[in-house]
C-alpha cells in the first residue's frame, strides 16, 4: 500500500466505488480506496439493485436520474457489465389520496423532463398482469425503472476509477485516524499507514464506527431489511421480463428475478441492526429471516398478486442497510474538521450512488457540489441527533417508506424532544405543534382541546378557518408569535464588522440598525439569508435560518480569519416573541421607556430594552409585513415576557398565531425563505433580492458573479401569482405553465387569508416572468389559471411595515 495519497475512500460499497470513481474523472488520480474485506461486503453485495428516478426532492432526483444515465458509461469505461434491466416502473395506488399523490408526483416531474404518465388500473394491468384490478384505483408509469447487478456496478466503478489512476487495497482495514495540524490525515490500517490530505468516509454500515474515529456521531443506523424470491412461475415462461411495481398499500416492492417475483417490504414493525456498534466481523452475511414480522405486507402481496402465493417463497434475503433519519443521503465536509468528508447513509445505492460520487467529487475537487444539495447534506444535522434520537426517527422513516406524507402532517417520533418555556402556555392555548429540527413550535391555535389535530390533505384543512382567524387579527389587530426557532448567532470582535462585509452581499448597518443580506458563495449563488443586527461597533446580532445552523458554521469556519472575530450560535440561548399588526406599537409602548413612535425607532431599528422588567433586543422587524416587533431574550426570560405580553395585549385584541399563519403571510409579501425560495441555485437577482446586493461597498464573495448576474438579468426569476384554486392551494414544487408549455415550478403557496386568495411563488424563465397573461399552475392533477402579480398581494407599498 502507498504511504500517501491525495484522498483516501475508506469503503469499497457502491458509494466509496463511485466517489473513487468521480474523484479520477474530474482530475485527481492520486487517490486510493482501502476496504476491509472484498469490494462489496457491507449493504451492497445482497441489495435487490432496484433503481428509479422519483425522490420527493426534486433536486435528489435529478441526481438519481444521472445515475441511471451512468451505466452505460461506466460499462463501456471498465468493459463490466453492470446487469441493467430498465423494464419500466408503476406505482400502483389503491386509494383516492395515493393517486392524488401519484398525479403530484406526475407533475414535478413535468419540469425535471421526466416522461411520467398516469394509466388506470386496466392499463397497469395490460402492462403488469399479475395484479389483482379490484385492489387498485390508478397507477403512474415510469419508463425508466429497473434493477441492475449490485456486484457488476461496484466493479464498473471500482475498475473504471483504477483506468483512470486509483488504487484499491482489499482486505485492509481502517483503525483510527489522526489529523496533522497541517490539515492532513494519518489513516491508520492494520496494514500500514497512509497519510492523505483528504479522507472520504464511504463505510456504509460502519459509517457510525469511521465517524467516531474522528469524534463525530453520525446520524445513521442500519435497518432489517427482507426481501423474498418466488418459485419460477409458470405466468412468465415465454412473456417479456416483467415490469418493477411499487404497491403502497402493501408496502412492497415486486420484480422479476430470473423465472420468478421478487418481492421486498418496508415493513411497519421494522427492526434496527446493530444499534450501537457495528460489528467488523460481519461480512458478506445474511441476518436469520422473519417472516412473521413482514407477515402483514406478504397477505397483503399475496392477495393483491396471486400468483405470487401460488408459486411460494424459494429463497428469503434478511440484510441491514443504513438511514438518515429523513432516509436521504448524508454527504459533505464536516464543520469543525478539516478535509474530512462523508458519503453515507444511502439507503438507494443503485439510484443515487452515481449522484453521491458526482456531487461530493465537485465539492471536493471545485469547492462547491456543482448542484442543490441541501437536501443530502450531512449539515442539515445538527447536535440534537443523539443516538436514541437517530433510532427513533430511522425506524419511523422505514415504516412510513411508502406511506404517503401530507403537506400538513408532523410525524410523532422523537417528540416532543426539545421544548422552550412557554411550550405549556402554548399548549393551554390549544396549539397544534410542529417540530423543526426537533424544537416544538406552535404551528396553528384551535377554539378546544378537542380540536386542536390536523386532519391531514392535500386540500385545506380543518386548519383553514383557525389560521385565517390569526391572520385577520395580525392584520387588523394585533397577534403573538413565539420566534424560538430562527437561528441566531453573535458575531463579536474588532474585526467583526469588515469581516461580515465580506461574507455578507449587502452592506453592514451602522449601530442600532438592521439589514437584511444575502450570503453568496463563490459563483455568486444564494446559500443564506439573514437579518443582520448591529448592537455595537464590535458587536452583531445575526438571524437566519436555525435548519441551516450547522451548514452555515461551516462556511463561516471557512472564512474566519484567525483573530480579530468570533462566531457563536446561540439559537438555544435565545429564546424570541413577535408581536405584529396595526395594535403592536401600543401594546409594547405600554412596557418599555423608550419612545417607540416611527421618528424615533423606526422600521429595522434595535436597541436593548428593558420591557417591562426583561432584559429584551428589541428589533422593528416583522415577517408578517405588518408592523412589527421581535425581541429575543434568553431563555430564563421568556415566560415571564409573553405572560406580560398577553396581559398588555389583552385590551387591544391580542391572539396568539403559529407558523402557519406566519407562512401565508411571508407569502401574501412576496418575502422568500430559506430551502424554498433561497437555494443555492438561484441568484440574487433572480431571486429578487437584488436590491440587498451593495456594490458600493468593498469586494465580497460571490461579487462578480452578482454583478454578471446583474448584467445578464440572470436566467431565472421569481415570480408572485395569484391563483384561481378551488378547494387545494399550491404547496411548493408544482409545475408553472404558460402558454400550454411547462417553464417553472413553484417555491411556496398557500391561501393568502388577509387578501382571500390563493398564492403562490416560483421560479420561471426571465423571458416569460413580464407575460401579462397565459400562466397556470397545476395542483393535484389540475390545471388552474394564475395571474401574475407584479407587486406583493398584501401591502405593496410596504407602508405598513415602516408606517
Ligand atoms: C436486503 C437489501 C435490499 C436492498 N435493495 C436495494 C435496492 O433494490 N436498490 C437500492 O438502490 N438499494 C438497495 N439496498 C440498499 C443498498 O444496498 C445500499 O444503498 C448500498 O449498498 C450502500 O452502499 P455503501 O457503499 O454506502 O455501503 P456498504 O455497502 O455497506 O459499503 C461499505 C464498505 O465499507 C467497508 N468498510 C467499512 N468500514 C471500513 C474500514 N474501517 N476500513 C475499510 N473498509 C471499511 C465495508 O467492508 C463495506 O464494503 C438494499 C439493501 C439490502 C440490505
Amino acid at each position: 500500500m502507498k504511504s500517501h495519497a491525495k484522498v483516501v475512500v475508506i469503503g469499497g460499497g457502491v458509494v466509496g466505488a463511485s466517489v473513487l470513481y468521480h474523484l479520477t474523472k474530474a482530475g485527481w488520480k492520486d487517490v486510493l480506496l482501502i476496504e476491509r474485506a472484498e469490494l462489496t461486503s457491507g449493504s451492497t453485495w445482497h441489495a435487490a439493485g432496484g433503481m428509479h428516478t422519483v425522490n420527493g426532492d426534486p433536486n435528489v432526483a435529478k441526481l438519481q436520474q444521472y445515475t441511471i444515465e451512468l451505466y452505460k458509461e461506466i460499462e463501456a469505461v471498465s468493459g463490466q457489465s453492470c446487469g441493467v434491466h430498465i423494464t419500466g416502473g408503476l406505482m400502483l395506488a389503491g386509494t383516492r389520496e395515493r393517486l392524488d399523490w401519484l398525479k403530484m408526483v406526475k407533475a414535478r416531474g413535468r419540469y425535471l423532463g421526466m416522461d411520467l404518465e398516469i394509466i388506470s388500473v386496466d392499463e397497469a394491468a395490460k402492462l403488469f398482469p399479475l395484479l389483482e384490478k379490484k385492489h387498485f384505483t390508478g397507477a403512474m408509469y415510469d419508463p425508466i425503472e429497473g434493477h441492475v447487478d449490485p456486484y457488476g456496478v461496484t466493479h464498473a466503478y471500482a475498475k473504471s476509477a483504477q483506468i483512470g489512476g486509483a488504487d484499491i487495497v482489499r482486505h485492509t482495514r481502517v483503525i483510527d485516524l489522526k489529523p496533522r495540524t497541517d490539515g492532513t490525515w494519518d489513516v491508520i490500517t492494520d496494514h500500514g499507514n497512509v497519510r492523505a490530505e483528504h479522507v472520504v468516509n464511504a463505510a456504509g454500515l460502519w459509517a457510525r464506527e469511521v465517524g467516531r474515529m474522528v469524534g463525530i456521531e453520525l446520524p445513521v443506523l442500519a435497518m432489517e431489511h427482507q426481501y423474498l424470491i418466488t418459485g419460477d412461475m409458470p405466468e412468465l415462461v415465454g412473456k417479456p421480463e416483467q415490469l418493477h411495481a411499487i404497491d403502497f398499500e402493501g408496502e412492497i416492492y415486486i420484480r422479476q428475478e430470473r423465472g420468478g417475483m421478487l418481492m421486498g417490504t418496508y415493513e411497519r414493525a421494522g427492526v434496527p441492526w446493530s444499534e450501537v456498534t457495528t460489528p467488523w466481523d460481519f461480512g458478506q452475511d445474511l441476518l436469520p429471516n422473519d417472516l412473521e414480522r413482514i407477515a402483514p405486507s406478504l397477505e397483503v402481496g399475496f392477495a393483491h398478486f396471486p400468483a405470487l402465493e401460488r408459486a411460494g417463497i424459494r429463497k428469503v434475503v434478511n440484510g441491514p442497510f443504513t438511514f438518515a433519519p429523513d432516509g436521504n443521503p448524508l454527504i459533505g465536509p464536516i464543520k469543525g474538521l478539516r478535509n474530512f468528508w462523508v458519503a453515507c447513509g444511502v439507503m438507494a445505492g443503485f439510484s443515487q450512488g452515481g449522484g453521491v460520487g458526482l456531487a461530493l467529487s465537485r465539492w471536493m475537487v471545485d469547492g462547491d457540489p456543482g448542484a442543490d444539495v441541501w437536501g443530502m447534506d450531512v449539515a442539515r444535522y445538527g447536535d440534537w441527533t443523539t443516538l436514541a434520537y437517530t433510532n427513533a426517527k430511522v425506524r419511523e422513516n422505514y415504516s412510513r417508506r411508502f406511506r404517503i406524507r401530507f403537506p400538513n402532517e408532523e410525524l410523532p417520533a422523537a417528540r416532543p424532544l426539545r421544548t422552550t418555556p412557554i411550550y405549556e402556555r402554548l399548549a393551554a392555548e390549544h396549539a397544534v405543534f410542529g417540530d423543526y429540527c426537533a424544537l416544538e413550535h406552535a404551528l396553528w391555535f384551535a377554539p378546544t382541546e378537542a380540536e386542536a389535530v390536523d386532519q391531514v390533505s392535500f386540500r385545506r384543512s380543518n386548519a383553514h378557518p383557525h389560521i385565517a382567524r390569526e391572520c385577520t387579527t395580525v392584520r387588523d389587530h394585533v397577534g403573538l408569535l413565539e420566534i424560538s426557532n430562527y437561528g441566531k448567532f453573535e458575531v463579536q470582535g474588532p474585526a467583526a464588522a469588515e469581516w461580515l462585509s465580506k461574507i455578507m452581499a449587502n452592506r453592514i448597518p451602522s449601530v442600532g440598525r438592521i439589514a437584511l443580506s444575502p450570503m453568496l458563495n463563490d459563483g455568486g449563488k444564494l446559500i443564506g439569508d439573514f437579518t443582520l443586527c448591529r448592537i455595537a461597533a464590535d458587536h452583531f446580532f445575526l438571524v437566519g435560518t436555525y435548519a441551516a445552523e450547522t451548514y452555515y458554521l461551516r462556511w463561516f469556519e471557512r472564512h474566519l480569519p484567525l483573530t480579530g472575530v468570533t462566531v457563536r450560535p446561540c439559537a438555544m440561548q435565545y429564546a424570541g416573541l413577535s408581536v405584529a399588526g396595526p395594535k403592536s406599537r401600543a401594546l409594547l409602548q405600554r412596557l418599555v421607556r423608550e419612545d417607540l413612535s416611527t421618528g424615533s425607532f423606526p422600521f429595522m431599528s434595535f436597541k436593548r430594552m428593558e420591557v417591562g422588567m426583561i432584559p429584551a433586543y428589541v428589533g422593528r422587524v416583522s415577517f408578517t409585513g405588518e408592523l412589527g416587533y421581535e425581541m429575543w431574550v434568553t431563555t430564563e426570560y421568556q415566560r415571564a415576557l409573553y405572560d406580560l405580553l398577553r396581559r398588555a395585549g389583552l385590551e387591544h385584541g391580542l391572539r396568539s398565531f403559529g407558523g402557519r399563519a406566519l407562512n401565508a403571510m411571508r407569502i401574501e409579501k412576496n418575502f422568500g425563505t430559506w430551502a424554498q425560495e433561497y437555494r443555492p441555485i438561484y441568484g440574487p437577482f433572480e431571486a429578487g433580492l437584488g436590491r440587498f446586493v451593495d456594490f458600493k461597498k468593498g469586494d465580497f464573495i460571490g461579487r462578480a458573479a452578482a454583478a454578471e448576474e446583474k448584467d445578464s438579468g440572470g436566467a431565472l426569476r421569481l415570480v408572485a401569482f395569484k391563483v384561481d384554486a378551488a378547494d387545494a392551494d399550491a404547496i411548493g414544487d408544482e409545475p408553472i405553465w404558460h402558454e400550454g408549455k411547462v417553464v417553472g415550478w413553484v417555491t411556496s403557496g398557500t391561501f393568502g387569508h388577509r387578501v382571500g386568495a390563493s398564492l403562490a411563488l416560483g421560479y420561471v424563465p426571465g423571458s416569460v416572468a413580464a407575460a401579462e397573461s397565459g400562466f397556470e399552475i397545476e395542483i393535484i392533477g389540475e390545471r388552474h389559471r394564475a395571474t401574475r402579480l407584479a407587486a406583493p398581494a398584501y401591502d405593496s407599498s410596504g407602508a405598513l411595515m415602516r408606517g
